[in-house]
Order: C-alpha cells, then structure tokens, then sequence
C-alpha cells in the first residue's frame, strides 16, 4: 500500500498583539488577564484586522513562491466549543491570503503549497481533574496564526518531515513565527490515505489533529490506523474522519465536520488593503526570496 499524505501547518505569527484586538499575545500570564470585548466574543463589538499579522501572513507566503492575492475575504465557521466564545472561528476561503507556491526538498521533489489563510485561534480548557472542573483560559483567542496547506504529494513520512523542518527554519530565520514548539506555535494537522499503488485513485483520508513534530513511526503508526480501520470497519471504503493526535487509533472518536465555502455555517465577510499598503510592503520584503534560498 502507498500512503498519500497532505499536510496542514499552524503557525503562530509573531505579532505584540491579536489579529482583530490590541489585546497582548503573551503567554504564561494570569489565565483571562489578556481579554476583551472582540476576543472574549461580546455582541456587537468591532473587530479591526491587525496589519502586521497580514505583513508577516503575505511575507511567508513571498518567501514560498506564493501568490499574494491584493483582496481576500475573512469568514465565519460556526462551531459549538466551550474555548469558542463567539460560536465561530475567524478564517479564510476563498481567496485566502496567498495561493500556489511551494518547497523543493533535498532530492529534488516539489512539493506543492495550495494556499496560506490567516485565522484566530480559540482559548483554552484547563482540566482541573481534582476538582473535577474544566475552566477557560481565553488569552489565546484571537492570537493571529497562518494555515500552510499543502497537495497530498508526500509518499513517504520522511519526506513530510523534512518539509517540515525545512518549512520551520525559513519562517524562523523570516521573524514570520518564535516557532516555540512547546507553546504550540507551530503544529501540523496530517491527512492521510492509503491506495494500493501509485496508479490507483486517492482513498479516503484519516486526518490527525496537533502534532507538534511529526515524527516518521508516528505517521507510519497513522498509516497503519487507517489500513485497519478500512479492513475492519468499513470493509472496503474508508469514510473521511479526524481524529486527535493522542489517539490514532482506529476507537478514537471523530471531531468536527470540515467546514467547506459551501456549507450554511460558514460565513464571509470580505476585506481589502489600500493599495499603498501592498506597494510599502513589496518594497520592505525585496529579501524574503533569497533569504529563504539560503535556507535550503
Ligand atoms: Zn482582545
């Protein structure tokens, strides 16, 4: 069997503040000590989109091989999650940010990039399990952070995780993102199928929620998870799933349906940069391709 993997890479961008609120991105404060009425999700209040998330958003993608669209829109995925104070998460469709572009890996294979879309991230539960309470932390919501998609062009784990290191140094060495994998700034959700050879159509995927650093038996252990689940379960054709990082096994329970440009909770609310803002930008990040050349 050959496995088809895609990969879908969080990153947090290294801004002061949060992407629709000057609240102050930090992290080990107070729980709640970084909230307002836009990131605590009021009624009413009036998100203002912060121009250096959308620099550093446009630089990565520069830095890619991406086009950087001059109008993208923001829109609203409706979710039910207690670390969702809105009911919705703040993202892109279409047009996101940037489209197309992409990596070239030590061996000389292409990997493809579909796009790059700014988005908020969510708070926090805290499971206090002596108390037997769960409590919310919301200085994270609202924290600015860009989505890499990548096509399903990886064949091999190896090759998804030397483009993720190669992809880590360049948006360090660019200031896009700290990277700190601790604090969750940069992880990757990984899509995988199995087919029974490379001339073979696309199966259906298994998607695996938050890894910090995906390692090689990690994927192959994922891999395997869904070549179960087809025989077992399904006998024969596997439906999409997710399933969370900490259990790739095939008991684990499926999250939330993927939202697409078509479903009725989604949202858009477009929004456009003066053009001067693009031209100053163009000017400041004349370097952005050939640092990242010497990267790789
Ligand atoms: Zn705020």
């Amino acid at each position: 069997m050959e496995p088809v993997i895609g990969l879908e890479i969080h990153t947090q961008l290294n801004t002061l503040t949060k992407l629709f609120c000057s609240c102050a991105t930090a992290v080990g404060d107070e729980p709640n000590s970084h909230i307002c009425e836009v990131c605590s999700g009021q009624p009413g209040s009036l998100p203002r989109t912060n121009g250096k998330a959308v620099e550093l958003a446009a630089k990565a993608g520069l830095a890619l091989g991406c086009t950087v669209n001059e109008r993208s829109v923001f829109s609203r995925k409706s979710y039910f999650y207690p670390d969702l104070p809105g009911g919705f998460q703040t993202s892109q469709l279409d047009p996101p940010i940037c489209q197309g572009g992409g990596l070239t890996l030590a061996d000389g294979k292409f990997i493809r990039l579909n796009r790059i879309h700014l988005e908020d991230d969510a708070g926090k539960c805290v499971h206090d399990e002596a108390r037997g309470q769960t409590l919310v932390d919301l200085n994270r919501a609202g924290t600015p952070l860009i989505e890499i998609v990548t096509e399903p062009d990886f064949r091999a784990a190896d090759e998804a995780v030397e483009f993720l290191k190669k992809l880590h140094a360049i948006l360090l060495r660019l200031g896009v993102t700290l990277g700190r994998m601790e604090e969750g700034e940069f992880r990757c959700d990984v899509n995988i199928s199995l087919r029974p050879d490379s001339s073979a159509p696309f199966g259906s995927r298994c998607e695996i929620k938050n890894l910090k650093w995906p390692r090689p038996s990690s994927m192959k252990r994922c891999a395997r998870s869904v070549s179960m689940t087809r025989v077992k379960r399904f006998s024969g054709r596997p439906a999409s799933s997710t399933r969370p990082a900490r259990k790739p096994a095939p008991c684990a329970p499926r999250r939330k349906p993927r939202i697409t440009a078509t479903s009725p909770s989604l949202i858009s609310r477009p929004f456009s940069s003066p053009g001067s803002f693009w031209r100053n930008f163009a000017r400041k990040c004349r370097n952005c391709r050939r640092k990242s050349r010497r990267v790789s």
